[in-house]
Parts: C-alpha cells; structure tokens; sequence
C-alpha cells in the first residue's frame, strides 16, 4: 500500500510549476493512510477511463484492481502496467460473474452515454457499487430506472462529478452559503469546444443521447445549480446548427438556455461543440461576484471573486474525486455537493425540458 507521502508527492507533480499548496505541505507529515480501500473496476478502457486509472495511482483510498473492456489487447496491456490479476478481468459477455469475484466492490463506468444505464444496472445486479460516468443516462426515465436498480440491489449509485470536489469550486460554494456574495442574482455557464472526427460515438445519437448539450452542456446546468445554489424551475432555449451534415437529427450542435430559479436568479448558458475558448462560470450578487476560468476543465481551475484571486489547492481532480467516492461508499461519508444518482437524474430532467423548449420554442416548466 503506498503511502500518504506518495500520494501527496503524487498531487504536487500534477501541480507542477504551481507554489506547493498551503494544505498539501500542512499535510505532508501526517500519518499513512491505513483505513479501508475501495477495490474499483473501470469498465471502458477508454481516453477518459486512462485518465481515471493514471490518476488512481496516487489515490489511498480507492484502489483500480479489475478491467472490463470489448478488446483483449487492452486488457493485456493494463494487467501489465497496473498489476492486475486475470481473475480480475472482463469481456462485456461475461461481466455478470463479477458478482462471484469478492474481491471487486465497485465498478466505475466510463462507455459512451447510450450505454450506462444497461452497464449500471447490470453492476447493480451483481451486487456492486456503481460509479457512473457524465451524463448518468441520455434521459431522465433511463436515470430513474439506474436510480431504482440500485436501491433495489442495496448498492450505491455515484456520478462521475469531479468538480464536486474541486477547492476552488467548493471555496466559491462555501463563500455563497456564507453569505459572502449577499443575495444571488445571476449565473452565466459557457460549456463548450469544437469535435472532430465526425464519425466518433460523440456525433451519433443512439450512443451519445444527443450532441454537445450531453457532453458538455452539463457542466453548465450542474455548475448553475451548485453555484446558484438553487434548482431550477423553468427553461427557454434556443438552437442553432451551422453544419447539419456533421450534427445530423437529434445530435445538438449549439444550444443557448435560460434558466430560471424559485428566488428570482436568472440564468445564461450555451453549450456548443462549434467552436473553443468556452469553459467559463460567472456568479453575480448584490455583494460581490465570483468567476471560474477555467471552470470545469482537467484544470488547473483558476478562480476569483470580488475579495481577489482564490489560492486553493491545485489537485488531480480524478484523484480528489475517486478517495472521496470511496469515502462515501465505504465509510457513509457525504460529498460537498451530492454526486448521488438522484442528484444525476435532475440534471438528466434540465436537459430533457431544455430539448423540448428548443423543439417547441417555448418556456418548459421543471419539476425536480
Ligand atoms: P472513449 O471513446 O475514449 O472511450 C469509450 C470506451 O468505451 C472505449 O474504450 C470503447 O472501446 C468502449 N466501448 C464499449 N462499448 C462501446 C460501443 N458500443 N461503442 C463505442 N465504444 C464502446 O470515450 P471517453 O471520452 O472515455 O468517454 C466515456 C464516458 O466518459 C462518456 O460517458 C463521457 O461523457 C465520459 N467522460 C467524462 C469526462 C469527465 O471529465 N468526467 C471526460 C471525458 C469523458
């Protein structure tokens, strides 16, 4: 088992070229981690799901042991580079066994969005835990039957929200709850970049659930509600498509929403696969304001507010993300912000009233 010294000389490379971290040094003599570890297979051995194991490596509290994926070659090359055993691996065919394996606890789910409801529900039912990639499902109805397969299992349901666990996200979030900004007023969410290859699972609809608004879209409707600190309740949007050949039907290109919350908080948001330079959140209230640039990106997240620049730990965020999940799965500790199923099926409902107001033209109601 490695230690936290590791972990922490881990986190300070990721952080090259920034100072050392006022709590990362604090914590550099402490004791090495020795409590309970959450035994984590990755399913999708994809360029998110690499990122996820390449960070894992520098977690103490969960630890990558078991593969599913569609291709031996991947397979072969991960037991290798991250010592795992073959009892630990899987074909799509034959994951239902893992229920037989006592040595797995959870699978994290990284394939495209089309397929996370079947591969949840199917980890559920092999009595796993289940840790579930961005957007949960490619609708609200897919999420609820997650949502209810894992109640029903006795497992946990986790959605793969990273910035959940970001210091300067969850500064801003601390300064909002404390008062700091007086009474919020606005929110504005820029979630976008432009796709490649159009012939990737992104571009088509029955595995995506949809276009940009699924991707990255969601950023900007999760980060409005825990910047708002509210939930919305009504949506007007607004599509435009330049390129319907790339964005054939049901595959969004760009998407401009409005949200509107209980106290009165208007929200501006666009979410586009069109263009770059897009990943920023800006919070305004009558007191001071607070601003993320990037917002949401693999980071280093800069942020500032109407005191100044904030100076919070710069941090792998796969790596904060995966001990904190652990944390909750293991140890029934809670998230800064939810990141459980329920909190993944009201994203799943924004965007389908935000598709039917740019289908219909006109301001949906939300009932979360
Ligand atoms: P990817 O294309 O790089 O990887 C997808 C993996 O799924 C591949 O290994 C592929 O072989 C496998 N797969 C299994 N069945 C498949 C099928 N029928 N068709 C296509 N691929 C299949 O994609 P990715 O970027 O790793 O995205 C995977 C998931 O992770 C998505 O839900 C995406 O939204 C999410 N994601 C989240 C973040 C984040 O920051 N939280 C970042 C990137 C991706």
């Amino acid at each position: 088992m490695q230690t936290r010294r590791d972990f922490l000389q881990k986190l300070g490379a990721s952080a090259a070229g920034l100072p050392l971290l006022p709590y990362l040094s604090e914590q550099a003599g402490a004791a090495p981690y020795d409590g309970p570890v959450l035994r984590v297979a990755i399913m999708g051995l994809g360029g998110y799901g690499t990122r996820v194991a390449e960070a894992m490596q520098a977690c103490k509290m969960a630890k990558l042991v078991g593969v599913v994926s569609g291709t031996p070659a991947k397979i072969e090359a991960w037991k290798t580079k991250y010592g795992i055993p073959d009892k630990n691996c899987y074909s799509y065919e034959n994951f239902d066994k893992i229920k037989d394996n006592p040595d797995i606890d959870a699978v994290y789910v990284i394939t495209p969005n089309g397929l996370h409801r079947e591969h949840v529900i199917r980890t559920a039912k092999a009595g796993k835990h289940a840790i579930c990639e961005k957007p949960m499902a490619v609708n609200a109805k897919e999420g609820q039957e997650m949502v209810d397969a894992c109640k029903k299992a006795g497992v946990k349901l986790l959605v793969g929200y990273r910035m959940h666990f970001e210091p300067h996200t969850v500064e801003i979030i601390r300064m909002r709850k404390a008062g700091e900004f007086g009474k919020i007023q606005f929110f504005q969410g820029l979630s976008g970049f432009k796709i490649g290859d159009p012939t990737q699972w992104r571009l088509n609809k029955k595995l995506a659930g949809g276009g940009s608004m699924m991707d990255i879209g969601v950023y900007s409707i999760n980060g409005s509600r825990y910047m708002v600190g509210e939930d919305p309740i009504w949506v007007t949007a607004q599509e435009t498509k330049t390129d319907p050949v790339k964005f054939k039907e049901g595959v969004d290109e760009t998407i401009t929403f409005q949200l509107g919350f209980p106290s009165g908080v208007t929200a501006s948001c666009l979410s586009t696969y069109a263009f770059n330079y897009l990943d920023r959140f800006y919070l305004v209230g009558e007191k001071g304001f607070a601003e993320l640039n990037p917002s949401t990106g693999y980071g280093p997240i800069r942020g500032r507010t109407h005191k100044g620049e904030l100076n919070q730990p710069v941090v792998t965020h796969q790596t904060l993300q995966m001990d904190s999940m652990a944390g909750i799965i293991l140890q029934g500790k809670e998230a800064p912000v939810p990141v459980d199923g329920e909190e993944g099926v009201k994203d799943l409902k924004i965007i389908d009233a935000i598709y039917e107001a740019a289908r219909s033209g006109k301001k949906v109601e939300i009932r979360l």
